[in-house]
């Protein structure tokens, strides 16, 4: 939807620059200019095999050419095959620098770059077919099982789909609905909790099978049999690629091989639980406010 939004927003900004006279003006054409949609650039190439290695290089992003800046200047480097959970107050930005890496948005100064390669020099095909973005609910449509799984990967065969709701702990769920994978989510009746709602994403991501996976966590509090199912899945996916995860539970975190703490000063810590945990910073700060919840 964002990305929808997004060129009325600038016409909005053109329309009211436009009417500040001279200065505005001279400004609304640098944005016409600067407002090209998200779009293959000239000469653009495929990403082909991934290794899977993310780096930002002093990122800095904003919403609107003249809003306020999003993010603290960032700088990262994930390595291939890498766990990463980023944490933090809601606000800072974390969506927002995921949401980088397929490219929703074109950052403002530095780079975002996969396997050292710009991603605005290759072209979005290719760019979001190598990354699963799994978030809570949002890809999900009135239709059957089915069609929601296939969606991450058309030509994938019956097993091909079953093997990977299995991997995302759905499938057991799945059979117990009243036409299995053949029933509609849409239709009354039906209910999903949020748990198996994040497995059948999940399941989804795991068919399209990408190097690079993106997992914003739900808020939601999900019971603790979900919460482990979902944990389980996300683990059993994370593996033989590079993972970023937005966590907000602790059982998530403890998993990570590392833990990036965002807040508005950009990344200010970041090391495994243990190492955080025994720095008493920002990070045994956030875990001590959830633990007594
Ligand atoms: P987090 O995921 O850490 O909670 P977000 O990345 O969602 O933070 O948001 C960071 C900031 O950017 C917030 O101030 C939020 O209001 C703003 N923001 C998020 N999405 C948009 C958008 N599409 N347009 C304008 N501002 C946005
Ligand atoms: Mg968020």
């Amino acid at each position: 939807v964002g990305v929808l939004l997004d060129p009325i927003k600038r016409f909005d900004n053109f329309i009211r620059l436009w009417q500040e006279g001279y200065t505005g003006f001279v400004r609304a054409m640098e944005l016409l200019e600067e407002g090209v949609d998200i779009a293959d650039r000239p000469g653009a190439t495929p990403i082909g095999a991934v290794e899977g290695r993310i780096t930002f290089e002093q990122v800095s992003f904003r919403y609107d050419v003249d809003g306020p800046g999003v993010l603290a200047i960032v700088s990262l480097e994930i390595a291939p095959g890498e766990f990463v959970a980023l944490v933090g107050p809601s606000g800072v930005g974390k969506s927002t620098l995921c949401s980088l890496i397929p490219r929703f948005y074109d950052v403002a100064g530095g780079s975002v770059r996969i396997d050292g390669r710009d991603v605005r020099d290759l072209t979005l095909a290719s760019l979001r077919g190598a990354i699963g973005v799994v978030q809570q609910d949002i890809y999900l449509f009135s239709g059957s099982v089915r069609d929601n799984l296939l969606y991450g990967r058309p030509g994938a065969s019956e097993e091909e789909m079953v093997t990977a709701a299995e991997a995302a702990n759905a499938h057991a769920f799945i059979m117990a609905l009243p036409q299995g994978y053949d029933t509609d989510i849409g239709q009354r009746g039906v209910k999903l909790s949020g748990g198996q709602r994040q497995r059948l994403t999940l399941a989804r991501a795991f068919l399209k099978n990408p190097p690079v996976l993106i997992f914003d966590e739900a808020t939601s509090a999900l019971d603790n049999e979900s919460e482990r199912a979902v944990q389980q899945a996300l683990l059993g996916l994370s593996r033989g690629r590079t993972t970023l995860v937005i966590a907000h539970r602790l059982s998530t975190v403890r998993h990570a091989d590392r833990i990036l703490v965002l807040t508005r000063d950009g990344i200010v810590e970041e090391g495994t639980h243990d190492q955080l945990m025994a720095r008493d910073g920002a990070y045994a700060g956030l875990h001590s406010v959830q633990a007594r919840i």
